[in-house]
């Protein structure tokens, strides 16, 4: 078949981060795109903008009032501080949300992509079939032919097997909760159980995490997981370590979860935030022969391309970095190698190392680069240097928060291979210094930058001092 025999040239499955951004850059270079979305309109965005990062950090603001009343006594204010309406933030978020499914539509369409509210599955190496609705609710179908597939499903919650699974909700579910949990039970130590006990506690709820590991955040430099876990405590945060659930069950008080070791806990609401799984169920992947890894995750080459060389797959569904950003990135890189990069534009690549990266827990981290565990695996010697200290705001706010600051270099070549912050505005912070980083920048440019003063962020570049090496 030559390719205009095809009825598109790009068939995009998923209108999420990874897959909007596909659909639209395609059109825009003049392919015929299609795109399928299974919640339809409504979903456009994917898990980010309707169950992830952007519902999470407007509750993150929300909850930073909170504070913000408190520390403002400290400043002069005096007077009630309000109460939080949560029917009110709810609504609000969801007439955000709305909004940017509108913006996201219009987008695509004003792009010429043609949109499906289909769940689509691919039924050869060109072949894709739509399950639709009719008009009179009756179950419709439609089939296509692509000259390229991606694959851009994301992921979906996982939640273990366990004695009361049916009890637990997942963050999909959170963001609608009604009522508000006055006691929520957080299961899960990673990036989404850190930021949603921190959100919760801040919105006023009695928040218990419970981790199953020696502390949360696997994978992050250590006294960062140890400091923010330290500081989310100071918080408000009852956080118990190496606590594992053995079942849930529903009594007139609450749901009661029974911890191994034999504690039991009284909660409104139980969130597991136990990781993701890729969304490639009913794909039709077997059928096909593309391969999949262990989790059902779609496995792709450097070129985000299958062992089925017309079919591609980025984002979520890779499982690989789970990050809007990074799918993105993802994308503008397989519609660059397809239909050719923007005019006067060279082809873009993606690095994986040096992505940045935030949890927006109370208080934030930002990081980017290397911890300093894996900086010494991979370069062998480094140099530390470190500064831990209480933001001026809380001079006056009464808080004793702190902030922790952290650079990690390569001694041989004075490379800065890690920076790594927990702090209020961390991700903003962190955001300009991986730039430097991405560009190779040695601690002697680091300490020649003149500093902003005052702010946290001049501590980056004032750190004179190595802690060790
Ligand atoms: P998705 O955005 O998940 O989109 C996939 C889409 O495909 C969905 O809309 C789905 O309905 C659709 N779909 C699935 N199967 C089919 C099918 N067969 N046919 C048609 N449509 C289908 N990342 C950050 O960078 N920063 C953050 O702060 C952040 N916060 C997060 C908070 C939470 C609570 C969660 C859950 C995630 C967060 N993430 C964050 C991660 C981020 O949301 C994901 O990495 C990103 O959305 C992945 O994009 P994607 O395109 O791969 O998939
Ligand atoms: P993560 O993989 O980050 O964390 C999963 C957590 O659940 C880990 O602490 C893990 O423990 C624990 N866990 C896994 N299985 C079990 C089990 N059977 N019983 C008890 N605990 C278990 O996943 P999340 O769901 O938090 O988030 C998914 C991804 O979404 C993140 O990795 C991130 O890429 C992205 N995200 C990004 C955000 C951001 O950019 N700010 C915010 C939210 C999500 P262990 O470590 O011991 O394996």
């Amino acid at each position: 078949m030559s390719a205009s025999s095809f009825d598109f040239d790009l068939f995009v499955i998923g209108g999420g981060s990874g897959g909007v951004r596909a659909a639209r850059m395609a059109a825009q270079r003049g392919a015929r795109v299609g795109l399928a979305e299974t919640l339809g309109a409504d979903g456009l965005g994917g898990t980010c903008v309707n169950v992830g990062c952007i519902p999470k950090k407007l509750y993150s603001y929300a909850a930073h009032y909170h504070e913000a009343f408190e520390e403002s006594r400290g400043f002069g204010w005096e007077g009630e501080a309000p109460t939080l309406n949560w029917a009110t933030l709810k609504a609000n978020r969801a007439r955000e949300i709305g909004r940017l499914n509108g913006v996201y539509g219009n987008l695509l369409r004003g792009s010429g992509v043609t949109v499906f509210e289909a769940f689509a599955r691919i039924t050869g190496a060109h072949g894709i079939s739509l399950a639709t609705l009719n008009a009179d609710g009756s179950a419709g179908h439609q089939s296509f032919t692509a000259k390229h597939i991606l694959i851009a499903t994301g992921g979906t919650p996982h939640v273990p097997h366990f004695v009361g699974r049916e009890h637990v909700i997942t963050s999909n579910d959170i963001f609608d909760l009604e009522p508000f949990p006055q006691r929520l039970v957080v299961v899960g130590g990673g990036y989404i159980a850190c930021e949603f006990a921190s959100i919760f506690n801040g919105l006023g709820a009695q928040v218990t995490q419970l981790y199953r590991g020696e502390q949360v955040l696997r994978g992050f430099d250590d006294e960062i997981r140890h400091f923010v876990a330290a500081e989310m405590v100071k918080a408000g945060v009852d956080l118990h370590l190496d606590a594992g659930v053995v079942d849930v069950r529903k009594t007139d008080e609450g749901l009661r979860v029974t911890c191994e070791g034999g504690a039991v806990l009284t909660a409104d609401a139980v969130l597991y935030a136990t990781g993701r799984v890729p969304n490639t169920q009913g794909l039709g992947l077997e059928a096909v022969g593309v391969a999949q890894g262990a989790k059902g995750e779609v496995i792709v080459n450097g070129h985000y391309q299958t062992n089925v060389p017309s079919i591609f797959a980025v984002g979520d569904v890779t499982s690989r970095v789970q990050l809007t950003p990074v799918a993105l990135g993802e994308a503008m890189v397989v519609v660059d190698q397809l239909f050719g990069p923007a005019s006067g534009k060279a082809a873009r690549t993606m690095g994986y190392d040096f992505i940045p990266t935030a949890v927006f827990t109370h208080p934030s981290i930002g990081t980017v680069g290397y911890s300093e565990a894996q900086a010494r695996e991979k370069f062998g010697e480094v140099t530390i240097f470190r500064s831990e200290f209480k933001a001026l705001k809380h001079t006056l706010s009464g808080r004793t928060e702190r902030t922790l600051m952290k650079l990690v270099v390569e001694t041989k070549t004075d490379r800065v291979v890690g920076l790594h912050m927990v702090g209020a505005d961390a991700g903003e912070i962190v955001q300009g210094f991986a730039v430097a980083m991405k560009a190779g920048a040695t601690k002697a440019i680091f300490d020649s930058t003149i500093g902003i003063h005052p702010t946290a962020a001049e501590e980056f570049v004032t750190m004179r001092e190595a802690v060790r090496n």
